[in-house]
């Protein structure tokens, strides 16, 4: 059928089902660079508006860092705009290596392939190593890219209870005669922020002749005591077989991803995974702009201390109002509030007094646990997070959830 009246109206009913479900997904626009004081225009024709930004992935404010966007115009000078190439034609530059050289020892892994995002990796790495013998055993809450991989690959697939260590076990008992097992996590669940026991992971897998998979896009370049990952957080180095990560959140924020791990598992993402092969080779100026980053990070740790501190100034700030928090020591805070429209409300008031903070429901996260997901970043000072507490207070008074327990928000408010 081609495209027809009836067709648009097909679409374009399908477009207001979305808006009267409250799932239309409205992007506004941020007339600065990414950082804690942003300008936002909200395209209902609204007047540009100065609020702080708490809800970035920029954690270690490098976002528009001067040193960074300086090596990232040092690489246009001296490597170009693009390649317009895949790595294996004539899109790799001496760059490109030096990068996957340097993510390998930031990372404490033997061997990296970059690729054009941590989505495309996720997509590429699963079908390139495993085949039908396999099994991969993944926790329920993994990333949306890392269920499009899976799906991509012939190899069994089975799940296991959110970070349930029991139930992992269960399931490696019952995959015991498959040729290859994979356990495959986050190593921060970014809609909760916690992170799930990588050392018993491991030992689990070690028990039962298990390889381990671990995506920390939410925690490259921060967590663990020198930001090397939730590897480092819990003592694992060396131990997870295969690490997958983003450039776009902590490491800069452009794009670009990676795999890093087992010299020969890296090997056969080169030779075989597609996202790699038949997509465009990262471009030099972030190359650059990375190679920057990871210099500054592992020059000294202050940005990922700053940040560490930040995070418990405003959780414990939070707690002390009288809010529901999600418990964790990640720097992304979930604020509980249960009720979907109560959480677009709250964001909507928080914006009004210059907070931009997202409400998130369900299909998001679980019907009943609607929550204001709010992230802090080394681009925040003491002064952002007052201003921020402050208007979170005003906008839990007007609502009247401060020190209440759930059972009295979810009877005032409802699911
Ligand atoms: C953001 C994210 C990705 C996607 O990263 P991109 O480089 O933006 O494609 C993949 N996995 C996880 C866990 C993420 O949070």
């Amino acid at each position: 059928m081609s495209f027809t009246s009836t067709v648009r109206t097909m679409y374009q009913d399908q477009i207001n089902g979305l808006k009267e479900a409250g799932l239309f997904k409205q992007e506004r626009y941020i007339h600065a660079p990414q950082g804690a004081d942003i300008e936002v225009e909200f395209p209902t024709g609204a007047q540009l508006k100065k609020v702080i930004n708490m809800c970035a992935n920029n954690y270690l404010g490098l976002s528009s860092h001067p040193e960074v966007i300086k090596a990232a115009h040092n690489g246009l000078d001296h490597r170009g705009y693009g390649m317009s190439s895949v790595r294996f034609i004539c899109g790799t530059q001496d760059i490109h290596d030096e990068l996957e050289k340097k993510v390998t020892e930031f990372l404490g892994t033997e061997a990296t392939i970059l690729f054009p995002s941590c989505m495309d990796a996720n997509a590429g790495v699963f079908e390139a190593i495993l085949t039908a013998d396999d099994v991969m055993i993944s926790d329920r809450l993994v990333h949306a890219s890392i269920i499009d991989g899976m799906r991509l690959c012939a190899a069994t697939h089975d799940t296991f209870k959110h970070a349930n260590m029991e139930h992992l076990e269960e399931k490696l008992q019952l995959h015991a005669d498959k040729r290859l097992k994979l356990i495959i996590t986050d190593g921060v669940f970014s809609m909760d922020g916690d992170t799930p026991p990588l050392d018993k992971i491991v030992e689990l897998a070690e028990k039962y002749g298990a390889m381990v998979f671990v995506d920390d896009s939410h925690a490259s370049g921060f967590i663990g005591k020198t930001g090397r990952g939730t590897h480092e957080k819990y003592g694992v180095m060396g131990k997870i077989d295969i690490i997958t990560t983003t450039f776009g959140k902590g490491l800069g924020g452009a794009s670009g991803g990676c795999v890093s791990g087992r010299r020969e598992l890296v090997e056969m993402c080169r030779q075989k995974a597609r996202p790699y092969l038949f997509s465009n080779t990262i471009a030099p100026v972030i190359v650059a702009g990375v190679l920057r980053v990871l210099e500054i990070l592992s020059e000294s740790t202050e940005r990922r201390d700053k940040l560490e501190r930040n995070a418990e100034y405003w959780r414990k700030g939070l707690t002390e109002a009288g809010f529901i928090l999600k418990e964790g020591d990640t720097p992304i805070v979930p604020v509980m509030l249960f009720n979907a429209k109560l959480s677009q409300d709250f964001s909507t008031d928080l914006y009004e007094k210059g907070i931009y903070a997202m409400g998130f429901f369900f299909p998001v996260v679980p019907k009943g646990q609607a929550r204001i997901r709010t992230q802090l970043s080394a681009a925040h000072d003491i002064h952002h997070l007052d201003k921020a507490l402050d208007a979170f207070i005003a906008v839990g008074k007007k609502h009247d959830i401060l020190h209440k327990t759930k059972q009295e928000i979810i009877e005032k408010y409802g699911m």
